[in-house]
């Protein structure tokens, strides 16, 4: 550094010490044992990182940062990777002999983590000091052993590198002349000396590099093998892991920096739980409502079911990724159950985003493909129709659409009551007509149907496509509709919590950039944070901008990346499947048009693992606001309660529901919370309140 004129400068320092040490991080180097002729005493069993910085300390006259101990295998495998890709082994042959090659972290027991791989250093000179190379080694061998400093050691390396090669031979030499089968069995006193036939004698008549070669290949014939010299592995190499060492170290907290902004506390998590609550009241009160965001709409659902509901009801289900007709077939007593038989049919995107009469005439013309297929053509059944949107509601046969969300955008429709808008579809055709008896939206189909099964159940929770939310509030608390008594169930709309700027300090510029490229931007805010027509979109966001600062996919932003909605939320639910090996993350990523390295899948992985557990814990910290306001609601001190979940997401997604549960649990420690599956909540719910409706209306009549 003198000689450099460069003692001041603090650089760091990459150091390629070529004996076996045990590594628990890249600065950090515990020698084993000596090899190759070193022995000095008091090193062996200390970390030799520590003895160079205290004895740079002790001198006082510079000083550097020590990055990272290399071993020169790994040095010379990084010089040779710098120039091709696909360099991953590296092999010395010189004084001693050592080979290094990237493992996968999963086989290795001694580091935690099973993502990714790492460099190993094999100190492969130790083979055979076990015995197990005892049937190949010579008198030749055992006797270099015998002389050497380190007898009992490195029994492969002496069979192999340059240090003990010569000696080999002229041992051989020897004991050929001796027994008169060389030099007419003369001996001269330079052969007689110990380490006179040096190996540079070998290599002036041999040709090391091609045996090696062609016997590699001879016995991998599956593999093509590129051997590549490097230039000055131990030095270039060490700068280089020390430079590699730099540049993860820097894009890796650039990393976690913008990961940070979705990683949510205990703090914040409660902060929205209590805000949630503010917007409830505010959805509840009459006077707050007209400009309240989550409109906590009713939805003239009194009663969970008793178990007594029966007959024969049509159900549809529109508002999601499909548009079903059901027949539903309701019995009690002994043989109670339910038997549905349905349609799955799809809404072409130019009529969910056509006109309203398009629309409708669409459910119309299915409904009665429905009824040809089920050989029903003419009879007329009371009718329960799910339909998924915000609406108000003043009866329970009535909903007036508030505004379409999750992709519907057909016109003439907001403001208008949906079911006229059937009644006047079914009079158009002059086919047939139905008994509209009410409409529901899935989150209380779904309470209910979980009802049906579960006392307990009293709240309703949508994670698909959309997610949303409904629990029966108390009569008093609902001030839009008259009556003080008993319950009615709440149709929360929680999609649009966050509409009036109240999350805004928990969004990122990736929720910006989803919200403004969507159909409703702006809009639905708290649903754009959690649902399946969202997280995918959040996490190539996310994607686009690690590419865009280099920090992924090599800073190669590809056309497919640049693409909306290719990042489909199932394939977060695979990539985070704890099954799933790097590579097929890898094969995901690929089919998606993204070249992607190892290193790139583990970050592509956690970007999915952070998006999805915020969008689990907001929907928790939610649902804890809504399971405590019933407990405050009925002055418990302890709550037992249910919630019925239906949704892809949430049915699907690996770790979702349990991050959700978590959550839940840890922000309501006065509720115990369960959560039941429902099967089907959006069919056999709608049926079920019908059922309800018609029986409530048969008891009228008589
Ligand atoms: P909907 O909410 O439309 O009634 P679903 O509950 O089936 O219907 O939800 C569909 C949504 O679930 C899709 O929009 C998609 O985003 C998401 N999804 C589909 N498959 C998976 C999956 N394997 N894991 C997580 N989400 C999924
Ligand atoms: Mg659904």
């Amino acid at each position: 550094m003198e000689k450099l004129n460069m003692k001041d400068k603090k650089l760091p320092l990459g150091f390629t010490f070529s004996f076996p040490c045990h590594q628990t991080k890249l600065d950090e180097s515990i020698l084993v044992t000596w090899t190759k002729g070193f022995k000095s005493s008091g090193v062996e069993g200390k970390d030799v990182v520590a003895m160079i910085r205290k004895a740079i300390k002790k001198r006082g006259d510079f000083d550097i940062d020590l990055v990272a101990v290399v071993n020169d295998t790994v040095g010379t495998m990084m010089t040779c990777g710098y120039d091709d890709h696909n360099c991953e082994v590296g092999l010395i042959v010189g004084t001693g002999t050592n080979a290094c090659y990237m493992e996968e972290m999963r086989h290795i027991d001694l580091v935690e983590g099973d993502e990714g791989r790492m460099c190993i250093n094999m100190e492969w000179g130790a083979f055979g000091d076990d015995g197990v190379l005892n049937d190949i080694r010579t008198e030749f061998d055992r006797e270099i052993d015998m002389g050497s400093l380190n007898p009992g050691k490195q029994l492969f390396e002496k069979m192999i590198s340059g240090m003990y090669m010569g000696e080999l031979v002229r041992l051989i030499l020897v004991k050929m002349a001796k027994e008169e089968l060389l030099f007419d069995g003369r001996l001269t006193p330079s052969l007689l000396t110990t380490g006179h036939f040096e190996t540079g004698y070998v290599s002036a008549i041999e040709n090391f590099a091609r045996r090696l070669q062609k016997t590699v290949r001879k016995l991998l014939p599956d593999c093509d093998i590129r051997f590549v010299r490097s230039e000055d592995g131990s030095g270039k190499g060490a700068a280089m892991v020390t430079a590699v060492a730099y540049r993860l170290a820097a894009q890796h907290k650039a990393r976690q920096k913008t990961l940070e902004a979705l990683k949510l506390s205990h703090e914040q998590l409660l902060e929205v739980k209590n805000r949630m609550r503010i917007e409830m009241e505010r959805g509840l009160s009459k006077a707050s409502h007209p400009d309240a965001t989550v409109k906590m709409l009713p939805t003239y659902v009194c009663a969970t079911p008793d178990g007594t509901e029966k007959g024969d009801f049509l159900a549809l289900d529109l508002g999601g990724t499909n548009f079903r007709v059901l027949l539903v077939r309701m019995r009690n007593g002994i043989r109670r159950g339910v038997e549905m038989h349905n349609k799955i049919y799809s809404i072409p995107q130019e009529i969910m985003q056509g006109t309203g009469e398009e629309l409708f005439d669409h459910i119309v013309h299915c409904i009665s493909d429905f009824l040809e297929y089920m050989g029903m053509k003419g009879v007329s059944l009371p009718l329960g129709f799910t339909f998924s949107f915000p609406c108000q509601q003043n009866n329970l046969d009535e909903g007036i659409l508030l505004k379409w969300t999750k992709g519907f955008k057909a016109t003439g429709c907001e403001g208008e009551d949906v079911v006229n808008l059937l009644k006047e579809a079914i009079h158009r055709r002059e086919e047939f007509d139905l008994d509209v008896v009410a409409v529901v939206n899935d989150t209380v189909g779904t309470m209910m149907t979980c009802g049906y099964e579960d006392p307990y159940c009293e709240v309703g929770l949508i994670v698909g496509t959309g997610s949303n939310a409904c629990y029966m509030e108390e009569m008093r608390n609902v001030e839009l509709v008259e009556g003080e008594e008993g319950r009615m169930c709440i149709n929360m709309e929680w999609g649009a919590f966050g509409d009036n700027g109240c999350l805004d300090d928990f969004q990122t510029e990736f929720d910006v950039a989803v919200d403004e490229l969507s159909l409703n931007a702006g809009k639905q805010r708290f649903e754009k944070m959690i649902s399946g027509m969202y997280l995918g979109e959040i996490v190539r966001n996310i994607l686009i901008d690690f590419t865009k600062r280099g920090l992924l996919f090599r800073g190669r932003i590809s056309e497919r990346l640049k693409t909306r909605g290719i990042f489909e939320t199932k394939f977060l639910s695979q990539i985070e499947s704890d099954c799933l090996a790097l590579l097929q993350v890898r094969s995901i990523l690929q089919h998606l048009g993204l070249e992607s390295t190892c290193d790139d899948s583990i970050i592509v992985k956690e970007v999915c693992t952070v998006v999805a557990r915020r969008a689990a814990q907001l929907c928790g910290a939610g649902m804890a606001a809504v399971v405590d306001k019933i407990r405050e609601n009925r002055k418990l001190d302890f709550l037992k309660v249910t919630v019925g979940v239906d949704g892809t997401l949430y049915k699907l997604h690996p770790h979702f529901s349990s991050i959700m549960h978590e959550t839940v649990k840890q922000l309501t420690p006065k509720c115990e919370v369960t959560f039941l599956q429902s099967e089907d909540g959006s069919g056999k719910g709608a049926a079920l309140i019908t059922a309800v409706a018609c029986r409530i209306r048969e008891a009228g009549q008589r």
